[in-house]
């Protein structure tokens, strides 16, 4: 491996297993991450040819997309769901692949399993049938969405043909304000950099903010990359990822693990390395952020105002005034004062311990807002163990929220959690679009989880800052 090689391009010349005669490369898949939505057609296309999974020992899944995270017996009460379960219960005991369902303690959203499980380690490729899967990239993984005909294509030949993309180099050097998170991080990048700014590129996420984040922190970046166009984003391995690994249960043990930590750290992409794009931006300018329109690059700093129409290329403005009409909001307005209907503390992006402590700490001693319905979920089942094992779920509840069992929630609605009419959805997920969550005339406002619990409490968008943090 040359020291010019970024750790990108290292870790896919690792896996190219031959280029294909339409150019593209074969890449070996090391994870394959499956769940209830994306897989039951890819079996079922595999039944069609008489074929086998290749790799069931490289193959998990889990549960989240379809689970109710309120009443949980069986049959749900959504036959759709129920079938989805079903077959995925039916497929992973027929192919041999370790499914972690709902009786199973680690059941939760698939990019919160792999991670907490050790499943996902630095250098690897990783594939699943979920468009966030660029947050495996923060431990140094290359990992890719997929569609369900690439989900039968790995579970059949352990392989994924793909071009290889540019890689571009973001850095954020500088300190993040306090009340400042990764999300607000990410949220600036996209908006700096545009939705489409990506396309063609895998981000290296660099620089001094990112070294000093936990894993959590650098899931939450990793994991909006694909809403800033880029094919997958990931941050290099170091000693906070080393550490986050070791004891997890599928990690590399003993001797073994320490022979595993000094190849990971190997494959960062060292100071001589080369990239096809470089970015550069300072943290002093990230203040806590919030959209205003209807994709994730539509956002503004909580105390700036919307943007004029007119500040927006001309090819943008139809779309801006589209967005701004869907949302009822109008250009030049603040977004502090927004009134909302729902506030959602969740999803992959932002479901993990951390999230919801920074929540829990705007919380306590307060009270959700009338008229304000508030909801937290926990990403996994066992982050909703170590929650209520701190007391986290009390303070929820105690000041109004409702406290859930682990899955993907509104993030997506496709579940009973859905937005109803025009409500507005205060929301630390990751997707803003149209009728994403679950009503088509649903509005979304997409922040931190401190900034959602801080909405909650007042019913309406909040500087963060304004609230004076009691430890939860
Ligand atoms: S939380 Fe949302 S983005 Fe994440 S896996 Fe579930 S549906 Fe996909």
């Amino acid at each position: 491996m040359s020291d010019k090689q970024n750790l990108f391009n290292k870790v896919w010349d690792l896996h190219t297993v031959g280029t294909l005669p339409s150019g593209l490369d074969q890449l070996f898949v090391g994870l394959h991450l499956i769940h209830e939505v994306t897989s039951p057609q890819a079996f079922e296309m595999l039944r069609e040819r008489g074929l086998k999974v290749l790799a069931p020992e490289r193959t998990v899944a889990t549960v989240d997309h379809i689970v109710p995270t309120d009443v949980q017996s069986r049959p749900f009460n959504d036959m759709l769901a129920e079938q989805m379960m079903s077959a995925i219960e039916k497929n992973c005991q027929e192919f041999g692949v370790t499914l972690m369902d709902l009786k199973d303690s680690r059941q939760g959203i698939v990019h919160a399993v792999g991670p907490e499980q050790g499943l996902t380690q630095p250098g690897m490729t990783i594939a699943c049938g979920d468009s966030h899967t660029s947050t495996h990239g923060a431990f140094g993984t290359i990992a890719f969405g997929i569609g369900t005909s690439q989900v039968a294509y790995v579970l059949s030949t352990q392989t994924l043909a793909m071009s290889r993309p540019k890689v571009r180099r973001v850095v954020v050097n500088g300190e993040l304000a306090p009340s400042v998170f990764a999300k607000d991080v990410i949220l600036y990048i996209i908006r700096k950099l545009g939705v489409k700014g990506g396309i063609g590129y895998a981000y290296e996420f660099a620089g001094e903010v990112f070294d000093r984040m936990t894993m959590e922190e650098r899931m939450t970046v990793c994991n909006m990359s694909i809403e800033g166009g880029a094919r997958c984003g990931y941050i290099n391995p170091d000693q906070t990822t080393v550490d986050y690994l070791e004891g997890r249960p599928f990690a590399p043990k003993g001797e073994e693990f320490d022979k595993a930590a000094q190849w990971w750290l190997s494959l960062a992409s060292g100071e001589d390395a080369e990239f096809d794009d470089e970015v550069v931006f300072n943290a002093a300018d990230i203040e806590p952020t919030v959209t205003w329109g209807i994709n994730p690059g539509q956002s503004v700093g909580i105390n700036e105002n919307i943007p004029a129409v007119s500040a927006f290329p001309q090819e943008e403005q139809v779309g801006v005034q589209e967005a701004l009409e869907f949302m009822e909001l109008e250009a030049e307005q603040s977004m502090n004062g927004v009134k909302i209907d729902v506030a959602f503390i969740g999803s992959c992006t932002n479901g993990r311990i951390s999230d919801l402590r920074e929540a829990a700490t705007i919380v306590k001693g307060h009270k959700v807002a009338d008229g304000v319905k508030a909801l937290v979920v926990p990403g996994s089942q066992l982050i909703a163990k170590q929650a209520e094992k701190e007391g986290l779920d009390k303070i929820f509840i105690d000041a109004g929220f409702e406290w859930r069992e682990a899955g993907c929630s509104m993030c997506l609605a496709m579940n009973p959690d859905k937005l109803k009419g025009r409500e507005m959805c205060a929301s630390s997920s990751n997707r803003n679009f149209k009728g994403r969550q679950g009503s088509p005339t649903g509005r979304t406002l997409l922040m931190s989880p401190a900034m959602v619990a801080a909405a909650a409490i007042r019913g309406e968008v909040t500087d963060v800052r304004e609230f004076s943090a009691v430890p939860a």
